[in-house]
């Protein structure tokens, strides 16, 4: 893409109303607009990035023999009545001139169960799971985390369906592998840790945490064995040994990037969803939910990867690998240049701009934080190469022009 054509521009100061540091650069950088508190528009190069998130968990979520749907954000009450959730506080309500009354979709177990019921009968239907990348809403108290805490977010919601508790936790397992693959594709440390259940189930349930100073949760932590407690629920000594093996605990500030669920047969009963098993007896359908919140995770990797000067973005998530610079009349060689990486398949965002000076150029680069930094100029023609620079760490290379499609497409 070339940035002549991007109607966002970046901005010279970091936003007044923002305290987040996500908000604050996202923002700045141009990736994301606030429409209100906890509301956020998710500009081309934000979307962009959005998109290589979910295109990483739905690659993950389909390895995992799970199919995708898209369920309605208008749930009507009856489904809240039926799991008696209508009085949960987040949800936002809502009623037409007919008198219907709605929640908007805060979690989808209720619509994902009746669905259920139409197609599973018998013992032959299951196990099976079903996922979703959908806009959630919920009435959170405290937005003031930038796009870690959204009143409107993207959520990725898996459901699954199970005969009995062994098949769940069996999947359940897969799935827990799964998100650990997930977020390392996209470049996070999650931490798998024990918490209890919230409003979803009784049993304890697992968070994948990244340790940020910007998270809203604290967990006690072995450096060693990776095992993890939320504060909330944990009895683990602080500075203590680790009960499974010879490391200590620490604690830290975290945020909460996945949650999974065992929910057993909550749903099942509360929408009659049963099967009938090889004996012909009528059994509760066992029942796991599973989620990623791909905005949240944006978010994560803006306060985990950016330093004084802009975003770091991995390259499995930037909106492009390239931020291709012309200097001084070296223009017409960069547009070949640009127009040579797409043929090797490699995305370039071209600052094309021929208002904009070096240093404002090299501010935008830092800032909009892409994995490589290619400077075309007068001088690095003079040697037929480009300036190659990837962000982040120190020093450059000249690259041959003939050999850069070659050397960057991998
Ligand atoms: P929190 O404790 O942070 O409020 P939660 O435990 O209520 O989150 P879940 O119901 O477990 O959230 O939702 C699944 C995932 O959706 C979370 O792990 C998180 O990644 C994401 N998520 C939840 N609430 C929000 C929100 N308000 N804004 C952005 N992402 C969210
Ligand atoms: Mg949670």
């Amino acid at each position: 893409m070339k940035l002549s054509r991007l109607f966002t521009k970046t901005e010279k100061e970091t936003p007044k109303d923002e305290t987040s540091v996500n908000a604050q650069l996202l923002e700045q950088a141009g990736f994301v607009y606030k429409n209100n508190s906890g509301i956020y528009t998710y500009l081309p190069l934000g979307w962009r990035t959005l998109n290589k998130i979910n295109a990483i968990i739905r690659e993950e979520m389909n390895a995992l023999g799970a199919t995708e749907l898209l369920m309605p954000t208008l749930v009507n009450k009856r489904y809240w009545e039926a799991s008696e959730r209508w009085d949960v506080d987040v949800m936002y309500k809502l009623k037409d001139e007919t008198g219907h009354e709605f929640g908007l979709g805060w979690t989808h177990e209720e619509v994902i169960t009746e669905i259920a019921k139409r197609y599973v009968q018998s013992y032959k239907d299951l196990p099976f799971s079903a996922y979703q990348i959908q806009s959630k809403f919920r009435n959170e108290a405290r937005a003031k985390s930038g796009i870690l805490r959204g009143r409107e977010f993207l959520m990725k919601d898996l459901y699954s369906f199970h005969r009995d508790e062994a098949d769940l936790q069996r999947f359940y397992q897969d799935v827990l592998n799964s998100y650990l693959k997930v977020f390392q594709r996209l470049g996070l440390d999650a931490y798998v840790t024990e918490a209890s259940g919230g409003a979803f189930t009784k049993e304890y349930t697992h968070e994948f945490q990244v340790l940020s100073e910007a998270g809203e949760d604290t967990i006690f932590y072995c450096e060693k064995c990776r095992y993890s407690q939320n504060k909330e629920i944990t009895n683990l000594p602080q500075g203590g040994k680790c009960p499974k093996c010879d490391g200590t605990i620490n604690v830290g500030k975290s945020i909460e990037v996945g949650n999974i669920f065992r929910l057993g047969t909550r749903f099942s009963k509360a929408f009659n969803l049963n099967f009938v098993d090889e004996k012909g007896e009528s059994k509760p359908i066992v029942m796991g939910s599973y989620g990623i919140g791909p905005s949240r995770v944006m978010g994560t990797l803006a306060e985990v990867f950016h330093d004084k000067s802009g975003l770091l973005w991995p390259e499995s998530v930037a909106p492009f690998k390239v931020y291709l610079i012309a200097l001084d009349g070296a223009a017409k060689e960069a547009a070949k240049i640009y127009q040579r990486l797409w043929d090797h398949g490699v995305e370039v965002l071209y600052d094309d701009r021929d208002d904009k000076g070096a240093g404002e150029k090299f501010a935008d680069a830092d800032l909009i934080g892409l994995p490589i930094r290619v400077i075309v100029s007068s001088k690095t023609l003079k040697e037929k190469s480009v300036e190659v620079k990837r962000r982040g760490k120190p020093g450059m290379e000249l690259v041959p022009v003939k050999d850069i499609g070659k050397t960057l497409e991998k």
